[in-house]
């Protein structure tokens, strides 16, 4: 066979997988195979970037045809049934030592079937996250794959070069096998929310209750963006907000309903930290918030009956610098919640994950690529088994630095009738880790009292139950 062959392809030429096979294609040395279920869509792609030396194919044989050995595919369609489907096409023509990407927001639990159905076959499934949007597609994302190390032999090179740079080193790590990749990356995008959700209650607070106006807020975001909140989703904050609406002249942000969607990886995260016991409560307060504000019903109908008054909060002068300290703090304990489920993952799905590696490829190309990250790193570096972040030097100086003004911030959004969420379960979240005793001690009691299960004493070893007062 004389015709040049491509080291690598993709399957599924929408946005994210047509600007992933341009990032890929201007890469030296790469040849880059590329076929979709409808042809208008490679045809585009050809069209517009033929330059780049894409072997369009027009059906799933010649795509097949066109892969040198290993072939290597890049699956980039709807997560779910699209998904499957095209697994099952490759998986029909390809042979044992090829690799199949699935690079969507695939579900880890289905990534762990799909490796071990392809395994079977002596096929290598890596399950891979990829965040960035379709800019990071195309640019440079934040990349996660699971799956076998001999998979990661030939994608590790690939992956290095269309990787986003942070100080000089590629976002991309092994991250563990068969559905490691899609559990992080499901974590990282419930990070998001709760980072999405701090954001939102600052601007909230700083609105409504500070009285700053829209062109005031965009300057605070801004000056916040030169600090240690430095990072993409305060800085398009300030994007947001600056947006002017053509057709009233009001800020955007004014015209757009306030009913969040999601796209369920957020409940995802929330469903198996609870399953695995971890209280991701920064994550879980940013998913429920979201599902408060879309039931508008209830929302008009509370908002009729309810008798409220909330009062005016005393103001302190250091208003603006109180709610950048609260949402630093907030922050501080949201990513040590979904570090901490990211543990409890490994442990329960056997992946030697590195947390240190995982905080360092977030620190570019994804959505929750912050300055702060840098942090998160050099923790892990002094201490790989790191309890908690919240239990670093580095943070607990921290978190002691804007504990006042996060108490203060809580209390004044309470006092205002203000909803924070996030801020309010994550200050609970600290004292509760930081109380002596906890009023479980009463739980206990009672659950010992009405069903017998028996409680363990602060004095001594063994397990204990009251004949609890007969002539109650
Ligand atoms: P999408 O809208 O999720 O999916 C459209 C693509 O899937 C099209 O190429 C479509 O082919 C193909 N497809 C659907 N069902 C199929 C089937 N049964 N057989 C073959 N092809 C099928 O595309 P996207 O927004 O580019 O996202 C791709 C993946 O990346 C998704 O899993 C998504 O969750 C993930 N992702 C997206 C983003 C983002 O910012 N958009 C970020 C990270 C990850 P046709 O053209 O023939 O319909």
């Amino acid at each position: 066979d004389t015709r040049s062959l491509s080291n690598i392809g993709v399957v599924g030429l929408a946005v994210m997988g047509s600007n992933l096979a341009r990032n890929l294609a201007s890469r030296e040395g790469n040849v880059v195979a590329v076929y979709n279920r409808t042809y208008a869509r490679t045809q585009q792609l050809l069209d517009e970037h033929g330059d780049l030396g894409f072997l369009g194919a027009e059906s799933i044989d010649d795509f097949v045809a066109s892969l040198a050995r290993p072939r290597t595919a890049i699956v980039m369609v709807q997560a779910g049934a699209g998904t499957d489907a095209v697994i099952e096409q490759l998986a029909e023509r390809f042979e044992p030592g090829d690799i199949i990407v699935d690079g969507g927001n695939a579900n880890f639990h289905d990534t762990i079937r799909r490796e071990r159905e392809l395994r079977e076959l002596g096929i290598n499934f890596v399950g891979t996250g990829i965040s960035g949007g379709e800019e990071g597609a195309l640019r440079g994302p934040s990349i996660m794959p699971g799956g076998s190390a001999e998979a990661w032999e030939t994608l590790g090179p690939i992956f290095r070069s269309i990787a986003a740079v942070a100080q000089g080193e590629p976002c991309v790590t092994h991250v563990g096998t068969d559905g490691a990749g899609h559990f992080v990356k499901m974590v990282h995008n419930g990070i998001e929310y709760a980072d999405m959700q701090l954001i939102a209650e600052a601007y909230d607070l700083l609105r409504r209750v500070g009285g700053l106006s829209v062109p005031d807020l965009v300057e605070v975001f801004r000056s916040w963006n030169e600090g240690d909140l430095e990072s993409y989703l305060i800085e398009i904050a300030a994007e947001v907000l600056s947006q002017i609406d053509a057709e009233s002249g009001q800020p955007l942000v004014d015209m757009i309903v306030d009913e969040a969607g999601s796209k369920g990886t957020g409940v995802w995260t929330v469903q198996n930290a609870v399953g695995l016991g971890i209280p991701v409560s920064g994550i879980g307060e940013a998913v429920f918030a979201r599902a408060v504000s879309s039931k508008l019903e209830q929302r008009a109908a509370v908002r009729r009956t309810a008798r409220r008054r909330p009062e005016r909060p005393p103001m302190s002068e250091e208003f603006v610098n109180d709610v950048r300290a609260a949402l630093y703090v907030s922050k501080v304990v949201a990513y040590a919640q979904g570090f901490d489920l990211i543990v409890a993952g490994a442990a329960e799905f056997g992946w030697d994950i590195d947390l240190g590696a995982l905080a360092k490829i977030w620190r570019a190309g994804c959505i929750i690529r912050a300055r702060f990250l840098n942090r998160i790193v050099d923790a892990y570096a002094t201490d790989r088994g790191l309890t908690s972040l919240l239990a670093d030097p580095y943070f607990a100086n921290a978190v002691g630095a804007g504990e006042q003004a996060w108490r203060r911030i809580v209390a004044t959004a309470a006092t205002a009738g203000v909803p924070a969420p996030g801020f309010s379960s994550a200050l609970a979240y600290f004292d509760s880790l930081v109380s002596e005793r906890l009023p479980t001690s009463l739980i206990q009691g009672q659950r010992d009292f009405f069903g017998a299960h028996t409680y363990r004493r602060v004095d001594k070893d063994g397990v204990f139950h009251t004949l609890w007062s007969e002539d109650r």
